[in-house]
């Protein structure tokens, strides 16, 4: 059977039937946030996943080398897949500087989730060249992420699906938007 590719989509007790269903048919990762671990129901409820799909966790990651260090560490040994993303950056030299800085770490993580997800415009050429640079000298997969997918970024996901290891993620939040590509099959990047 053909599976449905979703190589980051979010885990939330109140879908938790709702993910018998479909994570069945899903190539991919369910995840929680990390800030999520002492959530009232997050963890035992993915952890109930754990033999029907690869779970892990979406880490935000920083410049703190020791801390992000350990963290992977840990969440390894506890057989976790680790999505890293840049959740907060003041601007692009800033989002590269937090790959730099961490970047021997990055062996030991799945991807890194939607780049650059916060942008209002199309990003600067020699951003895009020294993310793309960089991501292939370090081998690091990359995500394509419906949720964040906009009319602007559509060249950099281009560059992204032809020349790095990418997977798709749709980021959902409900499990009906699980495998869902509305935005990334609009802009022909599936
Ligand atoms: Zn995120
Ligand atoms: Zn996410």
């Amino acid at each position: 059977m053909h599976k449905i590719q979703d190589y980051h989509f979010h885990y939330f007790p109140q879908y938790h039937e709702e993910y018998k269903e479909v994570c069945p048919l899903v190539d991919g990762i369910m995840v929680i946030h990390d800030a999520q671990k002492r959530m009232q129901g997050f963890l035992k409820g993915l952890e109930e996943f754990r033999s029907v799909i690869p779970i892990g966790i979406e880490l935000s990651i920083n410049t703190n080398f020791s801390k992000i260090n350990n963290m992977i560490t840990s969440l390894k040994e506890q057989g976790y897949h680790v999505i890293a993303s840049v959740h907060t950056y003041k601007d692009h030299s800033h989002f590269l500087d937090v790959l730099n800085t961490i970047q021997p770490l990055l062996n030991n993580i799945h991807h890194i989730g939607h780049p650059f997800h916060k942008e209002k415009t199309v990003l600067p050429d020699n951003i895009i060249e020294d993310f793309l640079t960089f991501c292939k000298k370090n081998s690091v997969i990359v995500e394509l992420n419906e949720r964040y997918s906009r009319s602007y970024n559509i060249q950099f996901y281009q560059r992204i699906k032809e020349e790095l290891m990418f997977v798709y993620s749709t980021d959902a939040h409900c499990a009906k938007d699980i495998g869902v590509y509305k935005k990334l099959s609009k802009y022909n990047l599936l």
